[in-house]
Protein backbone atom coordinates (compact mmCIF):
# COMPACT_ATOMS: atom_id res chain seq x y z
CA UNK A 1 0.00 0.00 0.00
CA UNK A 2 1.48 3.70 -1.05
CA UNK A 3 0.36 5.23 2.36
CA UNK A 4 2.35 2.39 4.24
CA UNK A 5 5.28 3.45 2.46
CA UNK A 6 5.21 6.35 3.52
CA UNK A 7 7.79 8.15 5.78
CA UNK A 8 6.43 8.81 9.74
CA UNK A 9 7.85 12.21 8.73
CA UNK A 10 4.93 12.65 6.32
CA UNK A 11 2.54 10.73 8.25
CA UNK A 12 3.28 13.98 11.22
CA UNK A 13 3.10 16.65 8.82
CA UNK A 14 -0.53 15.42 7.70
CA UNK A 15 -1.06 15.03 10.53
CA UNK A 16 -0.16 18.60 11.98
CA UNK A 17 -2.13 19.11 8.94
CA UNK A 18 -5.16 17.63 10.57
CA UNK A 19 -4.67 19.06 13.63
CA UNK A 20 -4.86 22.45 12.19
CA UNK A 21 -8.00 21.97 10.41
CA UNK A 22 -10.02 20.48 13.38
CA UNK A 23 -8.60 23.74 15.27
CA UNK A 24 -10.25 25.64 12.51
CA UNK A 25 -13.40 23.76 12.68
CA UNK A 26 -13.46 23.65 16.63
CA UNK A 27 -13.75 27.60 16.43
CA UNK A 28 -16.04 27.59 13.48
CA UNK A 29 -18.15 25.39 15.61
CA UNK A 30 -18.15 28.03 18.31
CA UNK A 31 -19.23 30.84 16.47
CA UNK A 32 -22.09 29.08 14.27
CA UNK A 33 -23.51 27.86 17.97
CA UNK A 34 -23.46 31.44 19.28
CA UNK A 35 -25.80 32.22 15.87
CA UNK A 36 -29.60 31.12 17.40
CA UNK A 37 -29.04 32.64 20.40
CA UNK A 38 -27.96 35.78 18.35
CA UNK A 39 -30.92 35.96 15.84
CA UNK A 40 -33.22 35.39 18.98
CA UNK A 41 -31.86 38.03 20.72
CA UNK A 42 -32.52 40.40 17.68
CA UNK A 43 -36.14 38.62 17.26
CA UNK A 44 -36.32 40.09 21.09
CA UNK A 45 -35.52 43.43 20.34
CA UNK A 46 -37.75 43.68 17.41
CA UNK A 47 -40.68 41.87 19.13
CA UNK A 48 -40.13 44.96 22.48
CA UNK A 49 -39.94 47.44 19.90
CA UNK A 50 -42.96 46.99 17.83
CA UNK A 51 -44.99 46.22 21.48
CA UNK A 52 -44.29 49.43 22.56
CA UNK A 53 -45.38 51.23 19.89
CA UNK A 54 -48.38 49.62 19.68
CA UNK A 55 -49.22 50.22 22.96
CA UNK A 56 -49.27 53.97 22.53
CA UNK A 57 -51.37 53.45 19.78
CA UNK A 58 -53.80 51.60 21.12
CA UNK A 59 -53.67 54.31 23.94
CA UNK A 60 -54.36 56.99 21.74
CA UNK A 61 -57.17 55.10 19.95
CA UNK A 62 -58.75 54.59 23.49
CA UNK A 63 -58.78 58.20 24.03
CA UNK A 64 -60.48 58.75 20.48
CA UNK A 65 -63.27 56.45 21.60
CA UNK A 66 -63.87 58.79 24.93
CA UNK A 67 -64.01 61.58 22.82
CA UNK A 68 -66.89 60.92 20.36
CA UNK A 69 -68.32 59.52 23.37
CA UNK A 70 -68.39 62.62 24.98
CA UNK A 71 -69.13 64.01 21.89
CA UNK A 72 -72.20 62.02 20.96
CA UNK A 73 -73.59 62.70 24.51
CA UNK A 74 -72.86 66.32 24.48
CA UNK A 75 -74.82 66.95 21.29
CA UNK A 76 -77.91 65.07 22.98
CA UNK A 77 -77.80 67.77 25.80
CA UNK A 78 -77.39 70.43 23.26
CA UNK A 79 -80.51 68.85 21.51
CA UNK A 80 -82.38 69.19 24.85
CA UNK A 81 -81.34 72.88 25.41
CA UNK A 82 -82.85 73.18 22.12
CA UNK A 83 -85.94 71.44 22.35
CA UNK A 84 -86.32 73.31 26.23
CA UNK A 85 -85.98 76.71 24.84
CA UNK A 86 -88.61 75.95 22.21
CA UNK A 87 -91.13 75.19 24.81
CA UNK A 88 -90.34 78.93 26.27
CA UNK A 89 -93.10 80.40 24.43
CA UNK A 90 -95.62 77.63 25.77
CA UNK A 91 -95.43 78.61 29.17
CA UNK A 92 -98.07 80.25 31.44
CA UNK A 93 -96.54 81.15 34.47
CA UNK A 94 -94.08 82.87 36.08
CA UNK A 95 -93.31 80.08 38.10
CA UNK A 96 -93.19 77.45 35.04
CA UNK A 97 -90.99 79.89 33.14
CA UNK A 98 -88.63 79.91 35.85
CA UNK A 99 -88.53 76.08 36.41
CA UNK A 100 -87.84 75.87 32.50
CA UNK A 101 -84.90 78.65 32.39
CA UNK A 102 -82.82 76.85 35.16
CA UNK A 103 -83.52 73.62 34.12
CA UNK A 104 -81.86 74.89 30.83
CA UNK A 105 -79.16 76.89 32.73
CA UNK A 106 -78.23 73.05 34.53
CA UNK A 107 -78.10 71.35 31.30
CA UNK A 108 -76.08 74.19 29.53
CA UNK A 109 -73.60 74.46 32.77
CA UNK A 110 -73.41 70.01 32.47
CA UNK A 111 -72.39 70.89 28.66
CA UNK A 112 -69.84 72.75 29.46
CA UNK A 113 -68.13 71.00 31.53
CA UNK A 114 -68.33 68.35 28.85
CA UNK A 115 -66.78 70.40 26.35
CA UNK A 116 -64.18 71.05 28.57
CA UNK A 117 -63.08 67.41 29.08
CA UNK A 118 -63.89 66.70 25.10
CA UNK A 119 -60.79 69.44 24.64
CA UNK A 120 -59.27 68.12 27.24
CA UNK A 121 -58.77 64.75 25.78
CA UNK A 122 -58.34 66.17 22.60
CA UNK A 123 -55.25 68.28 23.81
CA UNK A 124 -54.12 64.84 25.31
CA UNK A 125 -54.71 62.84 21.90
CA UNK A 126 -52.25 66.10 20.25
CA UNK A 127 -49.63 65.55 22.68
CA UNK A 128 -49.31 61.90 22.11
CA UNK A 129 -49.86 61.80 18.51
CA UNK A 130 -46.89 64.26 18.49
CA UNK A 131 -44.90 61.95 20.57
CA UNK A 132 -45.86 58.68 18.73
CA UNK A 133 -44.80 60.55 15.44
CA UNK A 134 -41.44 60.71 17.17
CA UNK A 135 -41.35 57.54 18.03
CA UNK A 136 -42.28 56.13 15.26
CA UNK A 137 -39.33 57.77 13.56
CA UNK A 138 -37.47 56.54 15.82
CA UNK A 139 -38.53 52.92 16.13
CA UNK A 140 -37.83 53.03 12.06
CA UNK A 141 -34.50 53.60 13.34
CA UNK A 142 -33.34 50.78 15.58
CA UNK A 143 -36.05 48.66 13.45
CA UNK A 144 -33.59 49.38 10.26
CA UNK A 145 -30.57 48.62 12.30
CA UNK A 146 -31.58 45.19 13.86
CA UNK A 147 -32.50 44.47 10.34
CA UNK A 148 -28.98 45.49 9.14
CA UNK A 149 -27.52 43.17 12.37
CA UNK A 150 -29.79 40.14 10.92
CA UNK A 151 -28.51 40.93 7.66
CA UNK A 152 -25.00 40.57 8.68
CA UNK A 153 -25.49 37.92 10.69
CA UNK A 154 -26.98 35.79 8.11
CA UNK A 155 -23.80 36.85 5.87
CA UNK A 156 -21.76 35.66 8.71
CA UNK A 157 -23.47 32.26 8.75
CA UNK A 158 -23.62 31.86 5.54
CA UNK A 159 -19.27 32.34 5.28
CA UNK A 160 -19.23 30.14 8.56
CA UNK A 161 -21.11 27.19 6.49
CA UNK A 162 -18.94 27.26 3.53
CA UNK A 163 -15.93 27.39 5.17
CA UNK A 164 -17.27 24.64 7.26
CA UNK A 165 -17.80 22.35 4.63
CA UNK A 166 -14.42 22.93 3.18
CA UNK A 167 -12.25 22.98 6.00
CA UNK A 168 -14.53 18.99 6.26
CA UNK A 169 -13.77 18.13 2.74
CA UNK A 170 -10.21 18.78 3.44
CA UNK A 171 -10.36 16.76 6.13
CA UNK A 172 -12.07 14.18 4.22
CA UNK A 173 -9.00 13.73 2.04
CA UNK A 174 -6.23 14.39 4.48
CA UNK A 175 -7.94 11.16 6.58
CA UNK A 176 -7.96 9.03 4.26
CA UNK A 177 -3.98 9.63 3.94
CA UNK A 178 -3.21 9.22 7.37
CA UNK A 179 -2.40 5.73 9.12
CA UNK A 180 -5.66 4.32 10.40
CA UNK A 181 -3.80 3.24 13.58
CA UNK A 182 -2.36 7.05 13.98
CA UNK A 183 -5.29 8.34 12.88
CA UNK A 184 -7.09 6.69 15.89
CA UNK A 185 -4.45 7.80 17.92
CA UNK A 186 -4.93 11.02 17.16
CA UNK A 187 -8.74 11.41 17.52
CA UNK A 188 -8.52 9.39 21.23
CA UNK A 189 -5.86 11.88 22.48
CA UNK A 190 -8.26 14.96 20.81
CA UNK A 191 -11.01 13.85 22.65
CA UNK A 192 -9.56 14.02 26.26
CA UNK A 193 -7.90 16.42 25.40
CA UNK A 194 -9.72 19.69 24.57
CA UNK A 195 -9.63 18.70 21.20
CA UNK A 196 -5.60 19.24 20.63
CA UNK A 197 -4.33 15.84 19.75
CA UNK A 198 -0.83 16.56 18.13
CA UNK A 199 0.74 19.58 19.49
CA UNK A 200 3.74 21.65 18.98
CA UNK A 201 6.97 21.92 21.48
CA UNK A 202 8.74 25.10 21.67
CA UNK A 203 12.09 26.04 23.85
CA UNK A 204 11.95 22.90 25.29
CA UNK A 205 8.29 23.12 26.40
CA UNK A 206 5.36 21.01 24.96
CA UNK A 207 2.99 24.08 23.92
CA UNK A 208 -0.43 21.47 24.91
CA UNK A 209 0.36 21.11 28.57
CA UNK A 210 3.50 24.03 29.19
CA UNK A 211 5.71 21.13 30.61
CA UNK A 212 8.91 20.90 29.76
CA UNK A 213 9.94 18.23 27.47
CA UNK A 214 13.50 16.64 28.58
CA UNK A 215 16.25 17.91 26.17
CA UNK A 216 17.23 14.81 24.20
CA UNK A 217 13.15 14.23 23.52
CA UNK A 218 13.74 17.69 22.56
CA UNK A 219 16.21 16.79 19.77
CA UNK A 220 14.38 13.54 18.82
CA UNK A 221 11.02 15.92 18.16
CA UNK A 222 13.13 18.29 16.05
CA UNK A 223 13.84 15.53 13.61
CA UNK A 224 9.69 14.77 13.10
CA UNK A 225 10.56 11.29 12.31
CA UNK A 226 9.47 9.71 15.44
CA UNK A 227 6.20 9.08 17.10
CA UNK A 228 7.24 10.82 20.30
CA UNK A 229 4.67 11.66 23.35
CA UNK A 230 4.31 14.44 25.90
CA UNK A 231 5.73 13.05 29.06
CA UNK A 232 2.73 14.98 30.67
CA UNK A 233 -0.19 15.57 28.44
CA UNK A 234 0.41 12.12 26.29
CA UNK A 235 0.03 14.45 23.48
CA UNK A 236 1.78 13.50 19.93
CA UNK A 237 5.05 16.53 19.97
CA UNK A 238 5.73 17.93 16.64
CA UNK A 239 8.64 19.95 15.51
CA UNK A 240 6.46 22.84 13.62
CA UNK A 241 9.52 24.98 11.66
CA UNK A 242 7.28 27.29 10.52
CA UNK A 243 6.45 28.49 13.99
CA UNK A 244 10.05 28.30 15.52
CA UNK A 245 11.03 30.42 12.97
CA UNK A 246 9.24 33.43 14.99
ZN1 LIG B 1 2.12 18.16 27.15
Amino acid sequence: MADRRQGLKEQLELLWELQKIDLELKSIKEEKDRYPKEMKRLDEKQKIEKERIQKEREKIESLEKARRQKEGHLNLEQEKVKRAEGRMSEVKTNKEYQALLSEIDAIKEANNRMEEEVLQVMDEIDELKKDLSKREKDMGVTLDKIEGERKKLQEKMAHDEKAWNEQMERREVLSKQIESKLFKLYNTLKEKRQGVGVVSAKHETCQGCFVHVPPQMFIEVQKNNALIRCPNCNRILYWDRERNKK
